[in-house]
């Protein structure tokens, strides 16, 4: 008897403490409270397009990126805090193109009912040639490389903000014509830079075939890649790489270049084999760790650009 009623005592004491919990708290604990449970939740499937919606979004939006900084989204391998994150999302921006080959997957087993937004698809894809490496999917999604892209997908990322956030709207609006401002002045920036190399030595070999919008926009050729559209084919066998090196010799092309996200031994092999430089490397599929000179997609472009004209120049 006595017991139960000290049990009894005692969850009345715990009652109350949590009902004087629940009404205690500064006005400052619950203005905190109140501004982050406002924010809206958001993934973006890598780093170089977590850019762009961190842009537009700015502080009203909680952004988590599934492929950070350095890490290759074509080899990508989603651990269970990224599941998590999709859960809490409300909207998810994804390159699409058969960027992110993982997410379908990932969003279906994770039971996610967040808003997918594909920020290509107003774009106008460049189909894959026929006589591609194994791996490479329809379409060529490295889309980024050209910023007058980037200029569109900005706008979608912000329709698609405002559609699950027209409170914020005005925000929305503003944070995008700042940034939009921004790419179009990098737009402007790279056109000059880029004519400052003659038309017969703007020609490419990279790592990977990343660069196929740029050259399009830019006016480059890419002569070939040491893999396909994806880091994630197999190495290339001896004959396709004998055909690379005598494409390299016979375009003229003085120099090839390593990537940040691809390892830079197979470039090693086709600089040596074809009597070339070996170029610094490229910023292509992701942005740099946060400090570096790629840590935002307008650096990571001037960066790319700079390093291009200069060592093609020579
Ligand atoms: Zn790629």
């Amino acid at each position: 008897m006595k017991s139960l009623k000290i049990v009894l005592i005692h969850t009345f004491l715990l009652s109350a403490l949590v009902v004087l919990a629940g009404c205690g708290g500064s006005q400052a604990d619950k203005a905190a409270a109140s501004s982050t449970s406002e924010r809206i939740k958001v993934v973006a499937t890598f780093s170089i397009l977590g850019d762009l919606v961190q842009n537009v979004g700015g502080d009203k939006i909680e952004l988590y990126t599934l492929v950070g900084p350095g890490s290759d989204t074509h080899t990508f391998e989603p651990s269970p805090s990224d599941s998590v994150a999709l859960v809490e999302a409300k909207l998810i921006f994804e390159n699409g193109l058969g960027l992110e080959t993982w997410l379908d997957k990932l969003y279906t087993a994770s039971g996610s009912q967040a808003k997918r937004v594909a920020v290509t698809e107003a774009l106008k894809p460049i189909a894959m040639s026929k006589e591609g490496h194994e791996a490479d999917g329809e379409f060529d999604p490295h889309v980024w490389h050209d910023v007058a892209n980037m200029i569109q997908e900005v706008e979608v990322i912000r329709d698609a903000l405002i559609a699950v956030d027209p409170a914020s709207a005005k925000t929305y609006q503003a944070n995008a014509e700042a940034y939009l401002s921004q790419l179009k002045e990098l737009e402007a920036w790279v056109i000059v830079e880029v004519e400052k190399l003659p038309e017969a030595r703007r020609k490419l070999v990279t790592s990977h075939d990343t660069f196929g919008y740029f050259a399009r926009r830019y006016g480059f050729d890419v002569v070939g890649s040491g893999l396909g559209s994806t880091t994630e084919a197999s190495d290339p066998s001896a004959a396709q790489l004998v055909s690379l090196v005598e494409e390299i010799k016979g375009a003229r092309v003085p120099v090839v270049f390593v990537e940040n996200v691809s390892n830079s031994r197979l470039m090693e092999q086709i600089a040596a084999e074809a009597g070339v430089t070996l170029g610094p490397a490229l910023y292509t599929d992701a942005l740099t760790d946060p400090g570096g000179d790629g840590d935002t997609y307008v650096k990571m472009m001037r960066h790319n650009v700079t390093i291009l004209v200069t060592a093609l120049s020579q």
